[in-house]
């Protein structure tokens, strides 16, 4: 078994942009210029008829952008599929961003479902007017009941499943089983992933919600406040109380938080 490459985590706070390599929001894509190549992960939305080619509707929480699919890939790829494209290259077109894949891409599908990139059947449908973030409700964070920082699954496709202990070595190595690929992995090669529970105050109710790391992300960075997790939990808790109240505008799929934008407080 070969090992996984483990990037130390200054490093990718050093470059957390190499092209090609890290994956991109598709708003990142669209504001990339041209012939930029970025790797992207998003919801497949629509599929325009094939032909040498297959251009294919790719959508994240950000923004959606057209993607030419070439060569081996055409009608490879459906509606609804959660797939990452690595290595694509934007192209403009007729005053438009497009995607195409190019020699060195890879299309990897994934099949657990991960609210970040959830869209609703209506949203799969592109006849239907895009619900925007300006139609987003509002609400208020206004207290955090828990927090539970764990390590996750380092495989993609695996979207951070909690791992559970299942052994220690005599020369104590942690080891940890992912119970969605059954794969072992050391505590040292696992992410580093974190859910919080917290109340949810809008104008007509109160909701206890979670929220997952890349939800978290932004409310700390919305701050100016680094995001890493603590794992000691009044320490996490206490990062906490320096956000909240914070006012977000969220989308929730059952009680989660799929979608969060926060407003941006100027240095
Ligand atoms: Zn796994």
């Amino acid at each position: 078994m070969c090992k996984p490459i483990i990037i130390p985590e200054a490093v990718m706070k050093e470059a957390p942009r190499l092209p090609g390599q890290a994956v991109d929001d598709i708003l990142d894509a669209l504001s990339s210029p041209e012939k930029s190549m970025i790797s992207v992960k998003g919801r497949i939305s629509k599929v325009y008829l094939p032909t040498n080619k297959n251009d294919v509707m790719l959508k994240d929480i950000s923004g959606k952008i057209k993607v030419a699919v070439w060569d081996k890939m055409v009608g490879t790829l459906d509606k609804g599929h959660l797939v990452e494209l690595s290595k694509c290259r934007v192209k403009l077109f007729q005053a438009e961003k497009k995607l195409t894949t190019t020699s060195a891409t890879t299309a990897v599908l994934f099949t657990s479902e991960d609210p970040q990139f959830d869209v609703s059947e209506v949203e799969l449908n592109e006849d239907e007017p895009h619900q925007s973030m300006v139609d987003m409700p509002s609400g208020t964070i206004e207290a955090i009941f828990d927090v539970d920082p764990y390590l996750s699954c380092p495989k993609a496709s695996c979207n951070n499943t909690k791992l559970t202990t299942v052994q220690e070595d005599a020369d104590e190595v942690l080891k940890m089983l992912c119970k969605s690929c059954k794969g072992i992995f050391r505590g040292g090669a696992s992410n580093s992933y974190m859910r919080a529970t917290v109340l949810l105050v809008t104008g007509s109710e109160q909701k206890k919600v979670t929220l997952f790391s890349p939800q978290i992300k932004k409310l700390f960075e919305s701050r100016g406040l680094d995001s890493k997790i603590e794992w000691d939990k009044m320490k996490m808790i206490t990062k906490f109380m320096d956000v909240i109240p914070i006012e977000i505008k969220y989308s929730l799929r059952n009680n989660t938080v799929s979608k969060l934008v926060c407003k941006r407080i100027c240095q």
